[in-house]
């Protein structure tokens, strides 16, 4: 199935905004609406906002979260960005094990089972589509994914309306 980007992310990006209503955040959506993926809309809208998400709850009011989707080498890559509160180096390789979050006491008050990455793994695995991730403690996070070109597929936008024939 050929995925409609634009609109799955911009779903998701206003899902986002909804749950940080109060938070003061600033979202924001980078979009390249010529390339597109083949794969799963409902999988792939739940990894790719579980990442979105994530952002949101660990940075405190009135951040700043970008996410963007371009195109890579042929292939695709998908990124959020956040200026919360960072993770410690060491804990970065086990981000993506079940159940894994990082110390109970910070993370308490966002409640959460540790699943999400884990989840976002297995799904991006699917597309054979890698996840990376760059923190600093107090600065933010970066998670980003990359699609191989197997799975995404370049769209023609058109810049002078719909025509027949
Ligand atoms: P769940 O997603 O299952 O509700 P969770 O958010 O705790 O729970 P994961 O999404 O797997 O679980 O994330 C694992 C841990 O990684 C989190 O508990 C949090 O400590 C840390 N983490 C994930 N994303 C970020 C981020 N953008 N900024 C800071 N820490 C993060
Ligand atoms: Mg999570």
């Amino acid at each position: 199935q050929l995925l409609d980007m634009p609109r799955i992310l911009s779903v998701i990006v206003d899902e986002a905004r909804a749950l940080a209503q109060d938070q003061g955040h600033h979202i924001e959506l980078e979009c390249d609406p010529a390339v597109t993926l083949y794969g799963d809309e409902s999988e792939l809208r739940s990894a790719l906002s579980n990442l979105v998400f994530n952002a949101v709850k660990y940075t405190p009011k009135n951040g700043r979260i970008l996410v963007s989707w371009r195109e890579d080498a042929g292939g695709a890559r998908f990124t959020v960005e956040d200026n919360g509160i960072g993770i410690p180096a060491h804990h970065l390789p086990r981000l993506t094990e079940r159940f894994y979050r990082v110390d109970s006491g910070r993370s308490s008050r966002t409640g959460g089972t540790g699943l999400g990455l884990a989840i976002v793994k297995h799904v991006l695995g699917r597309y054979q589509a890698n996840l990376e991730v760059r923190s600093e403690p107090g600065k933010g996070s970066t998670f980003s994914c990359r699609f191989p070109p197997a799975v995404t597929a370049r769209r023609v936008v058109s810049l002078t309306g719909s025509r027949s024939g």
